[in-house]
C-alpha cells in the first residue's frame, strides 16, 4: 500500500501528510480542509479571505494571501506534500456569465504559479477542481438534456469564458504532468451544494440563494426565480462532493472526471422543494431577464462509479433540508441583536 493512503473497499482517504489547501476560505475549500484534517494531516489553509462558515478546527495554519502572486505560491507550497486548489474566482450563474476577463486572467494566473510552484516544491500530487462548465454548448440547448460524459468535452465550446478557463487549466494540468512528472487529479464538480455556504452577496450559487429568498419570505409570500424556471440541472451534495474528491486524490486515475448526481430537476422543483421544506405558503414570480445559462446540464457518473466505486449518497431533498437550516439560522443569526453586540 501506498505511504498516506488508508484503503478501505475502495474509499480511500489521505492520512499524514503535509497538504495545501488553495482557496480553504471558501464552500468547497473549507470543507475539504475540515475532512483532511479530521483525517490527521497537517493542513496549511491558504485564502486571500474567509468566509469563517466552519467554526470547529479545521486547518493547522491559515495564511492570507493573493494567489495570483508567483512568491505566494511558492510560499503556500513549501514543504507540501498535496496541493489542492479550489481557489478561483467564480460565483453564481449571475457572476460567472457576467465576467470574463476578470476571471480568465486571475484563475489563469493561480492555476499557472501554483502549478509551476508545485513543481519546484516537489509536490506529490495536485488536485484541481474543474467544472461541469468545460461541456460545450450545443449539447444543453433542451431540458430535457442527455447527461454529459467527459468525453462530450471536445470538440469544445464552453458556453462561459469561467467555462474556457477550466478547460485550459485542465490541459495545463495534462501539460505538467507530461512535461515535469506531476501527478494532477482533475474533478468536474457539477453544482455542489450544502449547508456553511455563502448565500448573498453576488456569488452565490441557486440552491444557497434560494434558501435565502424563501428564508426572508414572508408567509404567505413570494420569490423571485431566474429564468421561465424549467432550465434543468443536477445538484451534489457537499458532503458526497467531499467523499468523491479524496478518493480521486488518492487514486490511480489521472484524467478529468465528472463529481455530481445525475438526478436532473428544473429550477422551479429545486426552489418548490425549499419552499416545501420551510413549511411556508410562497409563490414564484419569474424574472425572464435573470441569468440562466445552458437550458439543460446533467452529470454522466457512469465512470466515477466505474474507476472509483463512488456515487452520491445524499438525497436532494436530505442535503436541501440541511442547507435550508443552516441558512435560514445563520441569517436568524445575523439579525439577532446579540449578535451584534457580541
Ligand atoms: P468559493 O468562491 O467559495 O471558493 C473559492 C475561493 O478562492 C474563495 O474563498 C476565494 O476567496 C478564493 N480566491 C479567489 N481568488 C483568490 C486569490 N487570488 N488568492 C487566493 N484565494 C483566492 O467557490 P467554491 O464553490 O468553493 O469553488 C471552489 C472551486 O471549485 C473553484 O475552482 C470552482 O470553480 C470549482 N467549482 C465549484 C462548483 C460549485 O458548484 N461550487 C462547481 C464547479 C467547479
Amino acid at each position: 500500500m501506498l505511504k498516506g493512503f488508508c484503503m478501505n473497499q475502495r474509499k480511500a482517504s489521505i492520512t499524514g501528510k503535509k497538504v495545501l489547501v488553495a482557496g480553504a476560505g471558501g464552500f468547497i475549500g473549507s470543507h475539504i480542509a475540515r475532512a483532511l484534517y479530521k483525517n490527521g494531516n497537517y493542513v496549511r489553509a491558504v485564502d486571500v479571505k474567509w468566509d469563517n462558515f466552519i467554526k470547529e478546527p479545521h486547518f493547522s495554519k491559515a495564511l492570507t494571501m493573493d494567489l495570483r502572486n508567483f512568491d505566494n505560491c511558492k510560499k503556500a507550497t513549501e514543504g507540501m506534500d498535496y496541493v489542492f486548489n479550489f481557489a478561483a474566482n467564480m460565483g453564481g450563474i449571475g457572476y460567472i456569465t457576467r465576467q470574463g476577463a476578470n476571471i480568465m486572467h486571475d484563475s489563469s494566473m493561480i492555476n499557472l504559479n501554483l502549478l509551476n510552484c508545485s513543481v519546484k516544491n516537489n509536490i506529490e500530487r495536485f488536485f484541481y477542481a474543474s467544472s461541469a462548465c468545460v461541456y460545450p454548448e450545443h449539447l444543453q440547448l433542451e431540458s430535457d438534456v442527455r447527461p454529459l460524459k467527459e468525453a462530450d468535452a471536445y470538440p469544445a465550446m464552453p458556453d462561459t469564458y469561467y467555462g474556457w478557463e477550466k478547460l485550459y487549466t485542465e490541459r495545463l494540468c495534462e501539460a505538467f504532468s507530461v512535461d515535469y512528472g506531476l501527478k494532477t487529479r482533475i474533478a468536474r464538480y457539477h453544482n455542489i451544494y450544502g449547508p456553511e455556504s455563502t448565500f448573498d452577496g453576488g456569488r452565490e450559487k441557486a440552491p444557497s440563494a434560494l434558501c435565502r429568498k424563501v428564508a426572508l419570505a414572508t408567509n404567505p409570500g413570494a420569490i423571485e426565480v431566474w429564468g421561465d424556471g424549467e432550465q434543468t440541472r443536477s445538484f451534489c451534495y457537499i458532503d458526497d462532493c467531499v467523499n468523491a474528491t479524496l478518493a480521486l486524490a488518492s487514486s490511480s486515475y489521472e484524467m478529468p472526471i465528472n463529481v455530481g448526481s445525475d438526478r436532473l430537476v428544473t429550477i422551479n422543483q429545486l426552489a418548490d422543494m425549499i419552499i416545501a421544506i420551510s413549511g411556508k405558503k410562497i409563490a414564484k414570480n419569474h424574472n425572464t431577464k435573470g441569468a440562466q445559462g445552458v437550458r439543460g446540464r446533467n452529470a454522466d457518473i457512469s465512470l466515477i462509479k466505474e474507476k472509483l466505486g463512488w456515487e452520491p449518497k445524499v438525497s436532494l431533498e436530505k442535503g436541501l433540508e440541511k442547507t435550508y437550516r443552516w441558512t435560514s439560522k445563520e441569517i436568524i443569526d445575523r439579525a439577532s441583536p446579540l449578535q451584534v453586540k457580541m
